[in-house]
């Protein structure tokens, strides 16, 4: 075993990078949505039918304007999922989110696209990619208008 002839390098760095960013229109009307109404908002687009959630101002298939925004969901399809049994701290909450818990993609009913989201698992061996799932919301006063606003992907059995 050989020692470093020089000490390595360090860099030392002290950030703070506070930000904010516009939604901007599809999706500032998606979050609202989905804090006043708890509706799940998409954008169809004319051209090539492609309906894709959150709402986007162009379609990412033909690249047409979408100014239609339709209502999705709250059904749709489990396409795949994870069941997580490591505990770490929640970047939405700054809190160690409990395990285990499911992380599934979604396809809403009438979506092209999919919607990747938390699931709520009582019992996490029930999970079957193509099983129904549907959005459940946190209670209105609860609700700020971010994705969270969708508490869990709960599961029809
Ligand atoms: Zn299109």
């Amino acid at each position: 075993m050989s020692t470093p002839k020089e000490k390595p390098l360090y860099i030392s760095i002290k950030t703070d990078l506070p930000y904010a960013y516009s939604a901007g229109r599809p999706l500032s009307k998606f979050l609202v949505a989905l804090r006043d109404e708890a509706k799940i908002l998409a954008s169809r687009c004319n051209n090539c039918s492609y309906v894709l959630v959150p709402p986007r101002t162009f379609c990412n298939q033909c690249h047409k304007p979408t100014p239609d925004v339709i209502e999705v969901g709250p059904g749709g399809t489990l396409e795949t999922f994870s069941v997580i049994n490591f505990p770490f701290i929640d970047p939405f909450t700054g809190l160690e989110r409990p395990v285990p818990y499911g992380y599934g993609i979604v396809k809403l009913d009438g979506c092209s696209n999919f919607l990747p989201h938390f699931l709520d698992i009582n019992d996490h061996r029930k999970l079957e990619i193509g099983q129904r799932v549907e959005a459940t919301f946190e209670p209105t006063e609860k609700r700020t208008a971010a994705m969270t606003d969708i508490k869990y992907f709960r599961v029809l059995i």
